[in-house]
């Protein structure tokens, strides 16, 4: 399990509340956290604040372009008051986290977030859908930055997860994904009970449009890495 702080802190101060009546002990295990603590705190001599942000969270030198101020007072209409922590503050010393610089950091988050406020734009409201990934509270996103092998989170910048592969005439065709999905066919699902073998959907999912120049395989939809090369050799380049 992969745990944000937030999330993580919040649900431990809810149960331990809970658990304390019954002398129950718990221990919440994750395999990685996620730093996002966005918290400023003033004091006389200063402030303190968590300079690790595993969360992308743009920076505050992005406030007064045109179409991300416009976003923002949307957010505020939707809320009915200031939409706090929105930006990350340039004068204060955060890690570039996963990035070679913040410069670049800074490069990847500005990109996102123009993308998914126009792909927001373009499509029917969803209720908790912001440019930087689902939230529960209006925002810029959650800005949540992993994926695995089988999944994205939709806590993710929605540049990298909304949209059709193949397509489909929905609302889903304004934008092909970063990290395309490659969709389990149903007739290879164990967990589903009905169970029946079928007909493969002809979806397209397997015409080969490309070779990989390292192990020479046939390059379609399903395998295809990203990068020219296939997702069995993609990391090597
Ligand atoms: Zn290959």
């Amino acid at each position: 399990m992969i745990a944000c702080q937030s999330g993580l802190d919040f649900s431990k101060r809810i149960l331990e509340e809970l658990c304390k009546t019954k002398n129950i002990k718990i221990n919440i295990l994750r395999w990685r956290e996620i730093c996002n603590n966005k918290k400023i705190k003033r004091h006389d001599n200063g402030v303190s604040y968590e300079p690790i942000q595993d969360c992308l969270w743009p920076s505050s030198k992005l406030s007064k372009l045109p179409e991300i101020s416009a976003y923002v007072e949307k957010l505020e209409e939707i809320k009915g008051k200031k939409v706090y922590y929105c930006f990350r503050n340039a004068g204060y010393k955060y890690t570039a986290g996963i990035f070679s610089n913040l410069v670049n950091r800074d490069i990847a988050e500005e990109e996102f977030l123009k993308k998914g406020i126009a792909i927001t734009q373009n499509i029917q409201e969803h209720k908790g859908l912001y440019p930087l990934g689902y939230n529960l509270t209006p925002s810029l996103g959650f800005g949540s930055f992993c994926a695995t092998d089988l999944n994205i989170s939709n806590t993710c910048p929605i540049v990298l997860w909304w949209g059709n592969v193949i397509e489909k005439g929905n609302e889903l065709d304004c934008w092909y994904p970063l990290l395309p999905r490659r969709i389990s066919a149903k007739d290879i699902n164990p967990f589903d009970a009905d169970w029946t073998l079928q007909e493969a959907e002809d979806d397209g999912y397997d015409d080969v449009f490309d070779t990989c120049p390292d192990c020479g395989c046939g390059i379609s939809l399903r395998n295809d890495g990203g990068n020219g090369f296939c997702i069995d050799c993609a990391w090597n380049h």
